[in-house]
C-alpha cells in the first residue's frame, strides 16, 4: 500500500495530537501546585548547579493575526516599564528562595516581543537575572528578536549582556501570505536584522517557519526555504500553522478556505525537509534542523537530545525556572504554571509571593512515561536498557506500557532488540504514537493537526 494511504488510513490528516513539549500536558495541570510547593522545589535545588532560566514578555506592538501566543498589543512603553519592574520583584523573590551557587545554563527571553523592551530596560532586566544567578561559563543566552522591532541601540544592550544565539521569526517571505496572516515583515527587513545581529557578534542563529499556512503552495514555500537558506540559521523549526480561530480569535481574520488540506500540508513539509536536507542539514526531531556543528546536532549524536517548551534543546539542566506571565518551570518533581493574566502575576508579585496558579507533580509512572514520549520524540526508538535502570521497572511492566502503540500501529511500528522504532516513512505519525503511550484522556479541541 502506498505510505501517504497507509498514513491517512491510520487516521494522520484527521488527528488531532499534542505535540508533547512536556507530559503530562499542560491540558492536565491542576490548581494543586501552589506557590508554596513552587518555593519548595526551587528550595530542593542543590547548592552549586546550573539550572535554565526563561523570562516571558507578553507584549507585542502589533497582534499578528496566525499568532496564538498569548500576548498583549500595545503601543506606549509605560506598560512594558510597569512589567519589567514586575519581573525584577519576582527574581528577587527567586533569589530569596534559590539555594547558594546556582549558575545558569541557559537564559532565554522570550514572548509575545522581548525587544519591545527600550535598551534600559533591557540593561536593567540582564542585571537583575544576573544578581540571583550568573551565567555558567558555557551559558547559552538567547533572544526571541523581531526583525521589525530591533535597532542597533537594542542590540548593543543585547551583546553587551551576553546574549550569543538570536532567534527570529519568518513564517514565509511570501508576500500574499504575509497580508493574510497579518504580519508583514519582508525579506530584506529579516536580512537587514541578520546582519545587524552578525555584526553585534551574535553567531548563532534560530529561525522559525511555518507549513500549512493559507495560500501556501509548492511554489512558495520552496522560494521561501530558499531565502531563510541564504541567511544561513543554524538551526531552524518548521511547524505546523495550527488553525484554531475558536481559541485565538485573531484567526477568525484568516480565509480558512484558502488554508491548505491535511495532505497538501504533508507535501508542505516534506518539500520543505528536503530543501533543509538537500543543503546539509541534520534533521532534529519531528520539526527541527540544524548544521552539523550545532549543539542539537551534537545532543543528538551524543544521545543527550532533549524535549523541551521551545521544542528541542541541548541542555541538560534538571530544572527551569519561567519568570513572568504564564511561565512554566519544570522540577523532577514537576511543572508549576504561573498566574496567565498579567495584572494577577502583578498583583500577587507586588503582594511579595510567587504566582503558581496550577502545574502537576509527577507520579514514577510519569516520569517512566514521559521518558518513553521525549525518546520517541527526539530519536525515534526507545531504548528498553535505560528505561529498566533508570525507573527500577521490570520488562513485564515495560511491555505492558507498549502494547497501545503496538496494537494501534503493528504495521508501521518497528520492534527492536531493545524497544522500538519508528522506520522514516512512518515519521508523520510520531505524534500520534506518542499519544498511544499517553495515560492521560485528551479533549482533541485542545490540540492541533497531527499533521
Ligand atoms: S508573531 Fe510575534 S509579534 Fe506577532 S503577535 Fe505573535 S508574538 Fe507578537
Amino acid at each position: 500500500m502506498e505510505t501517504k494511504t497507509q498514513l491517512a488510513k491510520l487516521g494522520l490528516f484527521d488527528a488531532k495530537v499534542p505535540r508533547y513539549t512536556s507530559y503530562p500536558t499542560a491540558p492536565h495541570f491542576k490548581n494543586n501546585v501552589t506557590p508554596e510547593l513552587f518555593g519548595e522545589w526551587i528550595s530542593a535545588i542543590k547548592d552549586d548547579s546550573q539550572i535554565s532560566l526563561y523570562v516571558h514578555v507578553p507584549f507585542c506592538r502589533r497582534l499578528c493575526w496566525f499568532c496564538a501566543c498569548r500576548t498583549q498589543g500595545t503601543a506606549s512603553a509605560s506598560p512594558v516599564a510597569a512589567y519589567v519592574e514586575t519581573l525584577k520583584q519576582e527574581l528577587e523573590i527567586l533569589k530569596a528562595h534559590l539555594p547558594p551557587g546556582v549558575t545558569l545554563s541557559r537564559l532565554h527571553w522570550g514572548g509575545g516581543t522581548p525587544t519591545l523592551l527600550e535598551p534600559g530596560m533591557m540593561e536593567d532586566l540582564a542585571g537583575a537575572i544576573f544578581d540571583v544567578a550568573p551565567m555558567a561559563a558555557d551559558g547559552e543566552f538567547s533572544v526571541e528578536i523581531d526583525p521589525c522591532e530591533i535597532d542597533d541601540a537594542r542590540l548593543a544592550v543585547l551583546s553587551k549582556s551576553g546574549m550569543n544565539r538570536a532567534s527570529i521569526g519568518v513564517q514565509d517571505f511570501d508576500a500574499k501570505i504575509q497580508e493574510v496572516i497579518g504580519r508583514i515583515q519582508s525579506y530584506d527587513i529579516t536580512r537587514d536584522a541578520v546582519e545587524m545581529i552578525r555584526a553585534h557578534g551574535v553567531h548563532s542563529l534560530n529561525a522559525d517557519i511555518l507549513y500549512g499556512l493559507p495560500h501556501q503552495s509548492q511554489a512558495r514555500i520552496t522560494e521561501s526555504v530558499q531565502k531563510l537558506l541564504s541567511l544561513s540559521p543554524d538551526r531552524v523549526a518548521l511547524y505546523g500553522y495550527a488553525h484554531v480561530p475558536w481559541m485565538a480569535k485573531r484567526q477568525q481574520m484568516i480565509p480558512s478556505d484558502a488554508l491548505p488540506t491535511p495532505e497538501e500540508r504533508l507535501d508542505l513539509f516534506e518539500t520543505a525537509r528536503k530543501l533543509f536536507m538537500w543543503d546539509n542539514y541534520n534533521e532534529i526531531g519531528i520539526d527541527h534542523f540544524a548544521t552539523k556543528e550545532d549543539g542539537l546536532s551534537v545532543a543528538l549524536a551524543n544521545g543527550t537530545l532533549r524535549r523541551n517548551f521551545q521544542g528541542y534543546t541541548d541542555d541538560t539542566s534538571k530544572v527551569l525556572i519561567g519568570v513572568g506571565a504564564s511561565s512554566i518551570s519544570r522540577f523532577p518533581q514537576g511543572y508549576a504554571q504561573n498566574a496567565p493574566a498579567t495584572s494577577a502575576h502583578t498583583g500577587r508579585i507586588r503582594d511579595g509571593s510567587f504566582t503558581t496558579t496550577r502545574g502537576h507533580a509527577f507520579t514514577p509512572e510519569d516520569r517512566l512515561r514521559g521518558r518513553m514520549i521525549e525518546m520517541l520524540m527526539c530519536e525515534f526508538r526507545t531504548q528498553n536498557d535505560e528505561l529498566i535502570e533508570t525507573f527500577g521497572i521490570t520488562p513485564a511492566k515495560l511491555q505492558s506500557l507498549y502494547q497501545p502503540l503496538l496494537q494501534e500501529f503493528a504495521d508501521m511500528v518497528k520492534v527492536t532488540a531493545n524497544g522500538v522504532e519508528i522506520p522514516e516513512h512512518a515519521r508523520p505519525l510520531t505524534r500520534m504514537m506518542a499519544r498511544a503511550l499517553d495515560a492521560y484522556d485528551m479533549d482533541q479541541a485542545g490540540h492541533s493537526s497531527a499533521i
